[in-house]
């Protein structure tokens, strides 16, 4: 028997679907996206899917529930964004066992209803069931875009500008954060934990947001991204996710990646590199994309996006030009589930 961990989750997902073939003419686009895409003539239908469980991908020792549940529609509602579509439904499947209560699940909906609200996407439907312990939330998201600005990861070329939205690292600094506050909390269980001056990078992993806006920035300037992916992995599994589908290399400015001055304080208290968080650290659902230089006043006076690199030929490699002028290849280590 082969261990799943000798493929890694991208390997899985690969040797899990590679004879799959596309029989519809309708699905332009099946795995290997943000989204899948399917052509419904006037316009195209994307459909995205993300599964959260307990122990793995949350802790309800430091997660509201209601946190909760915006947070799980918040992660899909991104890929569709990723495409350049806009998200218009949602199905919400649970799984959950005999410790939630009524009222637990109802914190929880009041998340899922806070973020339908605040993106304007519907509840259409879902699933309930039991669970053996903990809780599983799967949400499917339905979203809507046309053909011509669909934005693919396969889409970068040589000379094409590098773009990252918000700032990066945030959330996994949020998140290390509340881990040694439950850590001190689980010894000294009357001491407080104090998040006062660290709000903004406990609010990057507890409620993340979507950039809808840039996809609306995007339409009303018209611009197109040539790719676009978000980024929940990290900044480097994102970057190499363009690269290696659009066949490309890329060299990426480490004075070019945005770092909230929060995060920066918090990745020295930790003794981390803030690169490194940004690089390799996950979930905060900012969008990577890339422009034809010719769009660059586009994007240059748009707020809250940040040139960052520059998209080069796959012989090229794809690298790290640091502040201190080195060159280093990327490496990518993204989050690893199993
Ligand atoms: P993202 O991080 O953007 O949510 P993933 O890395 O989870 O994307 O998935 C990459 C691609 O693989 C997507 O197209 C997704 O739909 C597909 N995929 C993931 N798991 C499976 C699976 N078990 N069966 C079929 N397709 C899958
Ligand atoms: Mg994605």
């Amino acid at each position: 028997m082969t261990d799943v961990n000798t493929l890694g989750e991208f390997g899985l997902i690969e040797h899990l679907t590679h004879n799959f073939p596309i029989t519809q003419p309708s699905t332009l686009k099946g795995v290997g996206d943000d989204a899948a895409v399917i052509d419904n003539g006037a316009f195209c239908t994307v459909v995205s899917t993300d599964m959260l469980v307990e122990g793995i991908h949350f802790d309800l020792a430091y997660t509201p529930l209601k946190h909760l549940g915006y947070k799980s529609v918040v992660v899909n509602l991104s890929d569709i964004c990723a495409m350049n579509a806009v998200p218009r439904q949602i199905t919400v499947s649970i799984a959950i066992s005999s410790k939630y209560s009524v009222e637990a699940l109802d914190d929880l909906y009041a998340g899922i209803r806070a973020a339908c609200d605040a993106y304007g996407v519907d509840l259409v439907g879902g699933d309930t069931t039991s669970s053996p312990r903990g809780m599983v939330i799967s949400i499917t998201a339905i979203g809507q875009g046309e053909r011509t600005r669909l934005a693919y990861r396969s889409g970068a070329r040589p000379g094409d500008l590098i773009c990252i939205t918000g700032d990066l690292g945030g959330a996994y600094l949020g998140l290390q954060l509340l881990e040694r506050e439950k850590r001190i909390w689980a010894e000294h269980p009357d001491v407080q934990p104090n998040l006062e001056d660290q709000k903004y990078i406990v609010g990057r992993f507890l409620k993340p947001e979507v950039r809808l806006d840039m996809v609306d920035a995007f339409r009303q300037n018209n611009l197109v991204p040539t790719a676009m992916i978000d980024i929940s992995d990290g900044l480097a599994s994102e970057l190499f996710h363009i690269c290696k589908q659009s066949g490309t290399g890329a060299l990426l400015e480490e004075s070019g990646v945005p770092i909230h001055p929060e995060a920066q304080l918090m990745a020295l208290q930790f003794k981390l590199d803030p690169i490194t968080c940004a690089l390799n650290g996950g979930e905060d659902y900012e969008l990577l994309f890339t422009i034809d230089p010719k769009d660059t006043d586009k994007v240059r006076f748009l707020p809250d996006i940040y040139i960052a690199g520059e998209i080069l030929d796959v012989a090229d490699g794809i690298k790290l030009n640091t502040k201190g002028g080195n060159l280093h290849p990327l490496q990518a280590q993204g989050w690893k589930h199993f």
